[in-house]
């Protein structure tokens, strides 16, 4: 639904959003299309002193070549600041997009995903200061984010300096399928993994003398899934998920390489998540014990068992918005204006916004046409990207 108190130049909009689609950009290489972005905001009059990168990548555990993009809009009129944020970074299956407009929807070549996920979103941005400064919208102060590897563990939002974001109340992030969809909450994620020593024997000559590293696993795994820990997780307690995602060698090798050796060491990494840190922290002990238990099964001929090395860490919190916060109204207000009913959402993975909740700005996401996101039938609906658009420079000019 059109709104025509929105001077929304759709055209303009969708060739930022081609333009930044073709710009390559996969997790922890935002390089280009932070130029690309920066370009943008220049040629619509964003003085230069107003965009710049943070230093997170310096803290970011994996190479990265630039920190986040961060851009300042003054005020039209006084209010307490807004912030809008996405992330630059696409999943690698993007790398080599051609992206090209197939009647509604831009699409890939089908060899390649497209990176609407989140362009979508760092187009929305751009279209966002550049109605508000082509149109002089009054608006209060306005700091966009584009963070960097949110795709490969939220690290740009994780790692960002929470005063370099002006003071900002509440912050709108884009990154999301349908407009009417709101973002309110997510899961949070405790990562464990662990390593298993065990002994080397000849399989047909003294596996007596082996301690087999695989068993002790295997067994471990076992051992989970009948105190309840794995998949689905519904205790009197809590509820969360869990997975065993990795189950290998060293460096990424097989665990064992030969049919006739006693396996001595196995590498097995997995995941859980609930709505509850506490729980998800829980689960992961709960294979810790399984683990421990798995040790004491599997002995050679002298009693000797396995060395077990196991490790947990919080991989980001969960977060959840009050259905009444002043954010989750602005948003279901704006989507009323557009003539659209509010859909709040709690997600099972987490998101930028669990971070930027953390730092203390409540965070909502909001949708902006994304589809299909992480696979070659990535495309992005240009029906629902409008309307994100619109949702987003509404939501910036809006009073209360
Ligand atoms: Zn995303």
């Amino acid at each position: 639904m059109s709104n025509p108190s929105i001077p929304l130049d759709v055209a303009a909009a969708e060739e930022h959003l081609m333009r930044f689609l073709a710009v390559e950009g996969v997790t922890g290489q935002e390089a280009n299309i932070a130029a690309a972005v920066s370009d943008a905001l220049k040629m619509i009059g964003v003085p230069a002193s107003a965009i710049r990168l943070d230093d997170a990548n310096k803290r970011i555990p994996l190479p990265t070549e630039i920190g986040n993009l961060i851009v300042d809009l003054p005020g039209t009129r006084p209010g307490p600041r807004l912030l809008f944020s996405t992330h630059l970074d696409t999943v690698p299956l993007c790398a080599g997009a051609k992206p090209r407009r197939e009647g509604d929807r831009i699409v890939s070549d089908g060899t390649t995903a497209l990176g609407g996920d989140a362009r979508t979103g760092v187009a929305l941005l751009v279209v966002l200061a550049e109605t508000l400064m082509k149109h002089r919208l009054p608006h209060p102060p306005i700091t966009l984010l584009f963070t960097v590897r949110e795709e490969s563990g939220l690290h740009g939002a994780r790692e960002l300096n929470p005063a370099d974001l002006g003071g900002a109340v509440m912050c709108i992030n884009v990154d999301g399928m349908l407009a009417k969809d709101l973002i309110i909450g997510a899961v949070g994620q405790e990562n464990w993994e662990v390593e298993i020593k065990g002994r080397a024997s000849h399989a047909g000559v003294a596996p007596e003398k082996g301690i087999s590293a695989t068993l002790v696993g295997a067994i471990a795994l076992t051992e989970a899934r009948q105190a309840g820990w794995f998949g689905k997780v519904v205790k009197p307690d809590g509820r969360g998920t869990s997975n065993v995602g990795i189950f290998g060698g060293k460096d990424g090798k097989p665990a064992g390489d030969a049919t006739n050796v006693v396996t001595d060491y196995a590498f097995i990494k997995g995941e859980a998540r609930s709505p509850e840190a506490a729980f998800a922290t829980k689960i992961a002990k709960g294979y810790k014990e399984a683990f421990a238990k798995a040790q004491g099964e599997v002995k050679d001929h002298e009693g000797q068992t396995a060395e077990v090395a196991f490790s947990h860490q919080t991989s980001y919190p969960p977060f959840k918005l009050a259905e009444n916060s002043p954010v989750v109204k602005r948003a279901t207000k704006a989507l009323e204006m557009l003539g659209i009913e509010a859909n709040c959402l709690f997600s099972n993975g987490g998101l930028d916004a669990n971070w930027l909740d953390k730092h203390g700005i409540p965070t909502i996401t909001i949708g902006a046409g994304q589809a299909e996101i992480h696979t070659v039938k990535e495309y992005v609906n240009l029906a629902e990207y409008e309307k994100g658009c619109r949702l987003g420079i509404l939501m910036a000019t809006m009073e209360e």
